[in-house]
């Protein structure tokens, strides 16, 4: 069976600027919930934005990514974008329409479903995000969390396979952290969640990928890396508290 994703030896420079990743190379098994964690700039952004093919100038010559076998080019785009739902930071990037329900209701619509379809994934859509009944509200006049969920149930509402998010816990209360890591507890499909939240990897990841200056510097099992104080310090890392009674060696 193919891994649901899979990155080969991917390379990207952003037009004549810095590398921003220069050769990184993992797999994730279907149904596994990965940390991709790492310091500011060290590339998590860009390797989220391949998964969805969102960087045209990668889309050219042969594919490092994979998603569930199939190689992310311009020919495959709109099967691997229904296949890998993907979370912005900024839920202000991803929400544009006058109601909820509009926004949530975009992925699904340009699925060609019907409208009786469309109502029914948006109401479930908003019930597994959280915030049901929330069809009629406008998305500008809500809080971080709440825009956050929206976002959420939008990238829900188009069933992925594969939930790709980025910082989903950034700017959130620590009640509005807690039951972010609960719905996302509650999503049961393959998922890779950069953050810099530690305490959220440890709590659903069970495994994690460090990234730093575009390239993996290690991977394994959570506690196993989280739990070593010197890698951690070696890329601007903090082990989480949770760990701070375990010593690696
Ligand atoms: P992270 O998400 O880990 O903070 P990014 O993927 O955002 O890292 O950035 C990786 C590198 O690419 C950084 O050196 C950053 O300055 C650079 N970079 C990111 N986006 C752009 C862009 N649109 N244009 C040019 N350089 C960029």
């Amino acid at each position: 069976m193919s891994a649901a994703i899979e990155v080969r030896d991917l390379r990207f420079r952003y037009g004549e600027g810095t590398e921003a990743l220069r050769g990184v190379s993992f797999s994730i098994a279907e149904g596994e919930c990965v940390g991709l964690i790492g310091p500011n700039g060290a590339g998590k952004s860009t390797l989220l934005l391949h998964l969805n093919g969102l960087l045209p100038e990668s889309l050219k010559g042969e594919s490092s990514v994979f998603v569930d076998g199939t190689p992310v080019t311009a020919d495959t785009l709109h099967e691997v974008r229904r296949k890998v739902g993907l979370l912005f930071q900024d839920a202000n990037d991803q929400l544009f329409c006058p109601t909820v329900f509009e926004d949530v209701a975009f992925g699904p619509q340009q699925l060609g479903l019907s409208e009786a379809a469309i109502r029914e994934r948006v109401t479930q859509a908003l019930a597994r995000a959280g915030i049901p009944g929330f069809e009629a509200r406008a998305p500008h006049h809500l809080s971080v969390g709440e825009k956050r969920r929206v976002c959420l149930a939008g990238v829900l509402a188009c069933e992925p396979s594969i939930l790709v998010l980025d910082e989903p816990s950034s700017s959130l209360d620590p009640r509005g952290r807690r039951e972010l890591k609960e719905l996302l507890r509650q999503i049961p499909i393959t998922k890779l969640i950069a953050t810099h939240d530690l305490e959220l990897v440890v709590e659903l990841c069970s495994r994690v990928i460090v990234l730093d200056e575009g390239s993996v510097v290690a991977q394994g099992p959570t506690v196993e890396l989280l739990s070593d104080e010197d890698l951690m310090l070696r890329h601007n890392l903090e082990k989480p508290h949770a760990l701070r009674h375990l010593h690696p060696h």
